[in-house]
Formats: structure tokens, sequence, C-alpha cells
């Protein structure tokens, strides 16, 4: 299979490390580089690239809500704008490796983003450039996997790749687990009956819904991107049975 244009989500806890000393970062610059690597990678290969960013490495609108006691609503606002903060420093680095990266904004930023007009993305991505979609779906009560979802549709899109941190979609977490076994493939249906876990339940209806492929890889591994594309290294395929 040849792709012609993919979406790649990326959790925000994905641009997350420890540094020397021991202490936690929410944005890594290892990690910011590692990602842009991947992408120039998989843009040289020839396919169109749109990416969208989460941002539970800075604020997640449920957890904050508890947490604070603010109300949901301005709390997924807050989280919409954490995704933003984690597109302007992959943008960046997207650009420090020789690439031409715009973020489009579900909320309209001007002074730092392009709104968002699904036709202008489609545009920039058939020119070789790089989207990163910022501020989810722009909408409270959502996740960025289901603005991802959607993102992906709209863009028409022939493959969602969703980086996590392991290669895949285990029975258990292969972190606890020795003995976890892995899937390489799996149907929208056994994602959602067994609540695996891989993605929100929104987005996988409607993968399922528009037939939409989704895979499943590590965040970790070199050109773990580029390889999925390819069909290369581990993953799982989730598509219809
Ligand atoms: N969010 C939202 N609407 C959207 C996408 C995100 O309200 O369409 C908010 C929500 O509060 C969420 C936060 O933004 O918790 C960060 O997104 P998410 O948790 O999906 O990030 P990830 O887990 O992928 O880092």
């Amino acid at each position: 299979m040849t792709y012609k244009r993919v979406l790649l989500k990326i959790s925000g806890e994905a641009l997350a490390d420890i540094d020397e000393a021991g202490h936690p970062q929410n944005l890594s610059n290892r990690m910011l580089h590692k990602i842009a690597a991947d992408i120039q990678a998989a843009t040289q290969a020839g396919v169109q690239v749109c990416i969208v960013i989460g941002g539970g490495n800075i604020f997640r609108g449920d957890k904050g809500s508890q947490v604070l006691g603010i109300d949901r609503t301005t709390c997924d606002y807050m989280g919409m704008m954490a995704t933003v903060i984690n597109a302007l420093a992959l943008q960046n680095a997207v650009e420090q490796n020789s690439m031409v990266c715009r973020v489009m904004t579900a909320i309209p930023m001007k002074a730092i983003g392009e709104d968002y007009v699904r036709r202008r993305a489609i545009s920039h991505m058939e020119k070789g450039r790089v989207v990163i979609f910022a501020a989810g779906s722009g909408n409270p009560f959502f996740t960025t996997d289901t603005a991802a979802a959607l993102r992906a549709l709209e863009m028409d899109c022939d493959l969602l790749l969703k980086a996590t941190k392991v290669n895949g979609v285990y029975d258990k977490d292969p972190v606890k687990h020795q003995d976890a076994q892995h899937y390489t493939h799996l149907s929208y249906s056994d994602i959602l009956a067994d609540r695996l876990g891989v993605m929100d339940a929104t987005a996988v209806a409607l993968l399922r819904e528009h037939k939409l492929p989704l895979a499943v890889f590590s965040i970790f591994e070199q050109n773990g991107f580029a390889n999925v594309l390819a069909g290369k290294g581990k993953y799982t395929l989730i598509s219809e049975a």
C-alpha cells in the first residue's frame, strides 16, 4: 500500500521527558527533534503529512477540573490552549529539520497560526508543507483523538497513525506483563468491545463508520512512523475485520 496523505496523532506526553538531573520536563528538545526527524523521513518518502497534537503533558480538561474546581468547559479550553503550546514547539523543531510547516488553529489565534480552513490545509500539504492542527476540534468535551479522526477524514487521509509509548496494541500492559500478547491486526469492533484503550471510543466509532484504517506504533522507535508507512516493523493495524 502506498500512502498519499496521512495524519499523525501525537499525544502531549510524547513530547515530555526526564532531564539529566532526573527532573521531569513537559517539553523535551530531544523528543521534539526525534519526532521532527521521523516526520522528515516520511515526507522524504513522498507522503503528505498532517499532525494533530495533544496537550496532556501540560493540561487535561477532565483532571484539571477535578483538581482546580474550575468548570469543565473552561478547563477544556485550557487544554486546547495546551495543544497550541505543543504545536508551536513542534513547528519550530520541524522547521529546524528543513521542512516548511504551518500551524492551523481550530480556535482563531491569527497572531500565532492560521485559522483552520480545510481547503487551505490541503493546499499546504500539496505544496509539500507539514500542517499541524492545534486546539483540537475547537470544542470542549472532545479529545485530540477525536479531533485526529475528524481531521483525518476531512483531509481525505489514507491512514491515521497514533504514536504511543509501545509498539502497538496488546491484550494487557506489556510494561507490567512479560507475557502480554501483541496484536498485528484488530477490527474497530475488537477495540470498542474489549475496551483496549487505544483511542477514545468516539474516535474509533468515527473511523469505523468511514472505514479509515488506524495504525498504532511506538514513538520511541527510530523511524517508526516511516516504517509503518513502508509496512515494516512492529505495529498494530486496526481496520475492518
Ligand atoms: N480538548 C478539548 N477539545 C478537543 C481536544 C482537546 O476540549 O477537541 C481539551 C481537553 O480538555 C483535553 C485537552 O484538550 O483533555 C488535551 O487534549 P488530550 O487530552 O486529548 O491530549 P493528549 O492526551 O493527546 O496529550
